[in-house]
């Protein structure tokens, strides 16, 4: 199995940001440069081949999924504001909300973070485009390994996540959706994708961006949104709508889910995956389904974490494993790998 990993993912590193209003969670503390730094030494030491830089498909295949003027924005709102000083931050603090009313946008850039955004999940940092183009390009390099060679399996360790963001909006820690990129990116080379996300959250971004097709399935795991973020989406009437209707199908389960109820809904998940034939299968895998993660609410151990590796293995498909959340750093490199273990088939 190939890992493809971008290290200057570390120059986005939103633990140097101080919210002292929200001492509980410490949001902001969670999506920091270690995880990735933490996951890269669990996989290496796990002696699963080669660990390797994405190459660089360019800014098409994210074009292909997200809004033009959010990907503009993102790649100058700091410079535009900041210029060349390191320190600085950009935090939208105004939201478009309800209607889109007349689609006005904002000419400031913390005015249009804000049109592009849904919480504050996504501060702006110097680094934060060049972080999360690279990791859109994991994903994407990924994606096209398995489509160019005979391994069944490769994963994208990616940082920043993906999988809450959608076409024109930002959230969660998630700038572009590198699972949505790189199942784009397949379908255009003639493939039938089914993405199954078995984050702790509910994969908000994926589903909207292909609520409307049918080209692309979408599954998606997670904490019954009523108890937990995103709150707005991923409840079980969410179908799909025009095209994509019945291509969409969500499991929201109980804050304190284990294995066996983890790997019951995991089966209908496989279930609907099966029906719908796909030639290849994108997972958004989040640590954060471990048991104590600070961020999470189930309880998946190292075995479970292993058993639902094994159970996606046994669709038979040609697989790219794309690493969302996950904030425990303690276990998080052994969750990883146990997942990775029950997908390549080792005991
Ligand atoms: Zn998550």
């Amino acid at each position: 199995m190939d890992t493809f990993y971008y290290p200057e993912h570390i120059r986005h590193d939103p633990a140097g940001l101080h919210r002292p209003e929200n001492p509980e969670k410490n949001l902001y503390y969670s999506e920091i440069a270690q995880r990735g730094l933490v996951i890269r030494q669990a996989v290496e030491a796990a002696h699963y081949g080669p660990i390797r830089p994405p190459a660089d498909f360019g800014v098409e295949p994210i074009g292909a999924v997200h809004d033009h003027r959010m990907i503009s924005l993102l790649q100058t709102a700091y410079h535009d504001v900041h210029q060349d000083n390191p320190d600085g931050v950009l935090i939208p603090t105004t939201f478009r909300v309800g209607q889109r009313g007349g689609g006005h946008k904002p000419n400031t850039p913390v005015g249009l973070l804000g049109y592009y955004s849904f919480d504050i999940g996504c501060p702006v940092f110097k680094d934060s485009w060049e972080a999360a183009y690279w990791s859109a390009q994991t994903a994407v390099s990924a994606a096209d390994h398995i489509v160019n060679s005979n391994d069944q399996v490769a994963y994208a360790l990616c940082r920043p996540p993906g999988h809450h963001a959608a076409a024109d909006m930002m959230g969660g820690f998630c700038y572009l959706n590198n699972a949505a990129i790189a199942a784009n990116a397949l379908v255009d080379q003639g493939h039938r994708v089914a993405i199954l996300d078995v984050d702790f959250h509910h994969g908000n971004g994926t589903q909207a961006i292909f609520y409307n097709r049918s080209d692309v399935l979408f599954c998606s795991i997670h904490a019954d949104p009523l108890e937990e973020y995103p709150y707005f989406w991923g409840y079980a009437d969410e179908f799909g709508r025009g095209a994509g209707e019945h291509y969409n199908f969500n499991f929201p389960l109980p804050m304190g889910t284990g294995n066996a109820a983890y790997l019951e809904a995991l089966k209908q998940a496989l279930a609907r995956i099966k029906l719908f034939v796909p030639t290849s299968v994108i997972i958004s895998f989040g640590a954060d389904i471990g048991d104590c993660d600070p961020v999470g609410g189930f309880k998946i151990d190292s075995d479970g974490f292993r058993q639902i590796g094994a159970e996606i293995r046994s669709l038979g498909l040609p697989t790219v494993v794309v690493q969302e959340g996950g904030y425990l750093l303690s276990t998080l490199g052994g969750h990883v790998v146990s997942f990775l273990d029950g997908i390549n088939g080792r005991n």
